[in-house]
């Protein structure tokens, strides 16, 4: 069994590496979707794997770095591209919550990313 939470917030960023004129290298911002999966057993008792408050406030302290910064001056995230953020959500929330089985990005409505672990 799987569930998930899903959070939107705001940020600026630019891609360093991209070709000269690409309109990704140019300060811009997006409205940021982020969905975080876990899996796990379904507690008999309590009817469900984890409390989704629990998902919410554990990934809380990621969440305020993200919102409403400028990405690229976050360490690791210097080219924040969706497939590098992904990566780095992960890793900074893995040792949190070591059922964490997914993280989706999405920096449009059309585009996005997930990744699942190395
Ligand atoms: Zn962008």
């Amino acid at each position: 069994m799987e569930i998930f939470k899903e959070f939107t917030f705001e940020a600026a960023h630019r891609l360093p590496h991209v070709p000269e004129g690409h309109k990704c290298g140019r300060l811009h911002g997006h409205s940021f979707m982020v969905a975080i999966h876990i899996a796990g057993e379904v507690d008999p008792h309590t009817g469900w794997i984890r409390d989704f408050s629990e998902l919410k406030s554990i990934f809380k302290p990621i969440y305020d770095r993200l919102d409403h910064n400028y990405l690229n001056d976050i360490p690791g995230l210097e080219n924040p591209t969706s497939e590098v953020m992904a990566r780095w959500i992960w890793s900074e929330l893995k040792p949190l919550l070591p059922e964490l089985c997914q993280v989706t990005i999405r920096e449009t409505c059309t585009s996005g990313c997930i990744y699942r672990g190395d």
